[in-house]
C-alpha cells in the first residue's frame, strides 16, 4: 500500500524535526503513482500533488506516528477536503414540484439511477413522478415505465412523437396538476458529447428549471472522466454528480477528477444494478480507497450494524492486538453470511482480497461459508485457539467430522493465515484504532 511505500522514503527522516522538501517531493512521486493507479485524471493528480506538497513541507514530524503515516494522513485529509467533507444531500426544498434532472453519457446509469433516487424519495414520504425524455434510444421510455412499475412510482404516460422539450412541458404540468412533490427527468444518453443533444438539454433545463441537475458518471470511466465532466459542466448548470458502478473495481479516482473539474459535490454512489443499491457518497471511504488502505471505516460501520455491540467491541479489541484465531474467523464467516456474502466485504479489510482468492475459485457462496463453519465446528477448543496444532492426523479428523476433505481443511487454514497476517499488518500500522484515527 501507499503507506508501506512511503515508509521507505521516510526511513531517513526518523529523529529529525520537520518534513523536508526533498523528502516530501520524493514521497509525492509515490502519491502521484497511487493517484494514477486509482484512475485519477493526470492533470488533476498533478494539481493535487502540488497543493499537498506545499502543505506538507515544513510540518513538524509527530512523535507518535512515522513520517510515512503522517504524510498519508496529510494526503488523506487533503483528499477528503477536496472530495467534500460531508455527505451532500439533495436540495429539493423548493415550491413543488422540485425537478431533478439527470444527465450523462449513454450507459452511465441515468435511467437506473432515476429509479433508485425515486425509490429513496418515496421512502422519504415524497410523492414522486418520473418522466423519460429519451426519444433517441428505442424503448428507453418503456424501460423507465417498467422501473416505475417495479418501484411503484408513477411515470408520465408515453405519447409517441413528442420532442424532449414537449415531454418536459407535459411532465411539468402533470406534476403540478396532480400535486407531485418531485419530478424526475431522465434524459437521453449520448455516446460522446454532442452539440445537438447539449442544446436540447439546455432547452429542457430552461423550461423545467431543475432544483438539481445531476451528472451521472460511470466510476470506471477513468482518465476520460475529465473530458466528460468539463463538457457537461460548461453546457448545463450542474448541481452535483452521481458516480455509478462503485460496486465494481473502480478505485475511486473518477470521484476526485469529477470534483476537481465540476467543483460540484458528489451526492450518491451507485453500488449495483438493483434498485436499492445506492448510497450517499462518503468522501472518507473513497479517500481511503484511493490511497489503497482498505475501506476499514465502512467495514466497521457495516459490522456494527449486524453484530451485537459487545461482540464488535470484543472483536475490535482483538484486532487491535493483531489477534485472529479460528473463533474470530468463525464469527467473521457468520457476519459474511448475514451481510450477503464475501463480495460485499472484499477489499475492505487490507489483505482480504487475497484471502478471498485463496477460497475456492472465486465463486463464494453460502454453501462454502457453511462448510467452513462446519470445519471450525469440528475442531477442538485448543485447535480453534491455536490452528497450528492441526497436523495431518487432526486434519483428517476435522475433515471427517465436517463431511469435507483434507484439501478443504487446508484451504480454510490458508485463508485463516492470510487474514491473520493482514491483521498483523494492520497492527503494525498502529492497529485498527490508529487506522481509524488516521481516517478521521
Ligand atoms: P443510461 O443509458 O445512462 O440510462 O444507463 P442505464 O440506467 O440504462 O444503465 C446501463 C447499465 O448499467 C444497466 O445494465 C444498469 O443495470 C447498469 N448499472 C447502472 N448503475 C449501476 C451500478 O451502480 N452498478 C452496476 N454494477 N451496474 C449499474
Ligand atoms: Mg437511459
Amino acid at each position: 500500500s501507499l503507506s508501506d511505500r512511503l515508509g521507505g522514503v521516510f526511513e531517513r527522516l526518523r529523529g529529525r524535526g520537520a518534513l523536508g522538501e526533498a523528502d516530501v517531493r520524493t514521497a509525492m512521486r509515490e502519491v502521484r503513482i497511487a493517484l494514477l493507479e486509482a484512475d485519477v485524471a493526470l492533470p488533476v493528480a498533478r494539481d493535487f500533488v502540488e497543493k499537498v506538497t506545499e502543505q506538507a513541507v515544513g510540518q513538524n514530524v509527530l512523535r507518535s506516528v512515522t513520517p510515512g503515516q503522517q504524510v498519508v494522513k496529510i494526503v488523506h485529509d487533503a483528499l477528503v477536503d477536496m472530495l467534500g467533507s460531508d455527505t451532500a444531500e439533495l436540495e429539493i426544498a423548493v415550491t413543488p414540484p422540485a425537478v431533478i434532472m439527470l444527465v450523462g453519457l449513454q450507459g452511465s446509469g441515468k435511467t437506473t439511477t432515476t429509479a433508485k433516487l425515486a425509490k429513496l424519495l418515496k421512502k422519504d414520504g415524497k410523492k414522486v413522478m418520473m418522466a423519460s425524455l429519451d426519444v433517441n434510444r428505442p424503448a428507453a421510455q418503456e424501460q423507465l415505465a417498467v422501473l416505475g412499475t417495479q418501484t411503484e412510482v408513477a411515470t408520465l404516460p408515453i405519447v409517441a412523437g413528442q420532442t424532449p422539450v414537449e415531454i418536459a412541458k407535459r411532465a411539468m404540468s402533470a406534476a403540478k396538476l396532480q400535486g407531485f412533490d418531485v419530478l424526475m427527468l431522465d434524459t437521453a444518453g449520448r455516446l460522446h458529447v454532442d452539440q445537438a443533444l447539449m442544446d436540447e438539454m439546455k432547452a429542457v433545463s430552461d423550461i423545467a428549471n431543475p432544483a438539481e441537475t445531476l451528472l451521472v458518471v460511470d466510476s470506471l470511466t477513468g482518465q476520460d472522466a475529465v473530458n466528460v465532466a468539463s463538457n457537461f459542466s460548461e453546457q448545463v448548470p450542474l448541481t452535483g454528480v452521481i458516480l455509478t458502478r462503485m460496486d465494481g473495481d473502480a478505485r475511486g479516482g473518477a470521484a476526485l477528477s469529477m470534483r476537481a473539474v465540476t467543483g460540484k459535490p458528489i451526492k450518491f454512489a451507485g453500488m449495483g444494478e438493483k434498485l436499492d443499491q445506492i448510497e450517499p457518497f462518503h468522501p472518507k471511504r473513497v479517500a481511503g480507497r484511493i490511497l489503497g488502505m482498505g475501506d476499514v471505516v465502512s467495514l466497521v460501520e457495516r459490522a456494527a450494524e449486524s453484530i451485537q455491540a459487545e461482540d464488535a467491541e470484543r472483536m475490535a479489541g482483538r484486532l487491535a492486538k493483531g489477534q485472529f484465531d479460528m473463533n474470530d474467523l468463525r464469527s467473521q464467516l457468520a457476519q459474511m453470511r448475514r451481510m450477503g456474502g464475501l463480495g460485499a466485504l472484499a477489499g475492505m479489510i487490507p489483505g482480504m482480497k487475497k484471502a478471498q482468492a485463496a477460497m475456492a475459485s472465486g465463486a463464494v457462496d453460502e454453501k462454502i461459508l457453511l462448510r467452513m463453519d462446519a470445519m471450525i465446528g469440528s475442531m477442538t477448543v485448543k485447535e480453534r485457539a491455536k490452528p497450528e496444532l492441526l497436523n495431518a492426523k487432526r486434519k483428517i479428523r476435522v475433515a471427517k467430522g465436517s463431511g469435507t476433505t483434507v484439501q478443504d481443511v487446508n484451504k480454510l487454514l490458508k485463508m485463516h493465515q492470510e487474514m491473520q497476517s493482514a491483521m498483523k499488518r494492520l497492527k503494525k500500522m498502529g492497529g485498527l484504532k490508529g487506522m481509524l484515527g488516521m481516517l478521521g
